[in-house]
């Protein structure tokens, strides 16, 4: 029978110990989360809709980079209250969550499809990266031990979530660069979710032509236009701006009023972990660069990185990696993108 948890492996104990901690996930896996129950609405039909069709997107996404594709019970997806997900995180998270042991996620109702459909994908993109898990002898206990690139250190005198976590922002890094991706996809491939797209697009146009007009530099402009994405209510402003202005110029003079006003009230959406991907993108630079014509551009390496964290298979990165940046860099990189246990 095919397992329902998507844990490939288990390290440490014996024999009997793996088979003991592969069924406790099994029952974990078919097992409701109590918090997240708690918080649940009820989906309607349009929200399965766009849980499915998320879900195929990122199958597809996960496959190109030699994931499993294996399927995820819908039920394990929850639909949450506005608001809920910095209640359960007392802060920590907004938005969206998920679980790596208990594979569950959580991710609020939104008014913008596509926020929620990109939401959405993050957390899919997680639980679908690599998995295995470490376990105490007896199988007393089980953590995870490898979650797409992150890889937990192995100490169970440590309580649980305080171990430290080599790569882990490798591991983020990676699935907002795909979360980005799917973005792009869903363009081609959803209609509702593709005009709340456009609108978004035509209001962040408006904004950027009115600022080259006023001398902006390009560079920051591009910079901005890829990071803004969600803008609330975006079709229906497109509507009433189209209706209000008669030329351009008012549209893009009222436009860019609008989303500077809407930034500094914390009201658009921009693209997740800019930290994360701003270091992947300098260490993916450097490899291009060292690379001497071997990698062309920043897509072709993060290709391997991307393969690394869904097939759970490091030999290949660190093999070119080390091959570029020299002996013991991959470990370096282990250090230098780990999570500190008390920053978490
Ligand atoms: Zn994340």
């Amino acid at each position: 029978m095919e397992r329902g948890t998507h844990f490939e492996r288990f390290i440490g104990g014996s024999e009997e110990d793996k088979e003991k901690a592969r069924k406790e996930m099994e029952e974990n896996f078919n097992e409701k989360s109590e918090e997240l129950s708690r918080h649940e609405l009820e989906k309607t039909s349009e929200d399965l809709e766009v849980i499915k069709k998320t879900e195929s997107t990122v199958n597809e996404i996960v496959d190109q980079y030699e994931g499993k594709t294996k399927p995820f019970p819908h039920e394990r997806i929850y639909l949450l209250e506005p608001g809920s997900v910095f209640k359960i995180t007392e802060g920590k998270l907004e938005g969206g969550i998920q679980n790596t042991l208990r594979e569950v996620v959580g991710v609020e109702k939104k008014k913008s499809k596509l926020k929620f459909a990109a939401t959405l994908a993050h957390e899919l993109f997680h639980l679908k990266s690599y998995k295995s898990a470490s376990i105490k002898e007896a199988a007393e206990e089980i953590r995870p031990y490898r979650s797409g690139f992150s890889m937990h250190e192995r100490d169970f005198d440590k309580k649980a979530g305080e171990e430290k976590v080599y790569f882990s922002m490798l591991e983020e890094a990676v699935v907002a660069e795909c979360t980005k991706k799917f973005l792009e996809k869903v363009k081609e491939k959803d209609e509702t979710l593709n005009k709340e797209h456009e609108a978004n697009e035509k209001l962040k146009e408006w904004f950027c032509n009115f600022n080259l007009s006023k001398g902006v530099p390009e560079e920051k402009i591009e910079t901005i236009k890829e990071e803004l994405i969600f803008i609330p209510d975006a079709e229906k402003k497109v509507k009433e701006i189209n209706n209000q202005y008669e030329n351009e110029e008012g549209r893009q003079a009222y436009a860019a009023g609008l989303i500077t006003r809407l930034y500094k009230d914390g009201k658009i959406g921009i693209l997740e972990r800019q930290q994360e991907r701003e270091k992947m993108y300098e260490l993916l630079d450097e490899l291009v660069v060292k690379s001497e014509g071997r990698f062309k551009n920043r897509n072709e390496i993060f290709d391997e990185f991307a393969k690394a964290n869904f097939s759970g298979n490091y030999l290949n990165i660190a093999r070119i990696v080390e091959s570029i940046l020299g002996k013991g860099s991959f470990r370096k990189i282990a250090e230098d993108f780990s999570k500190d246990p008390e920053k978490n």
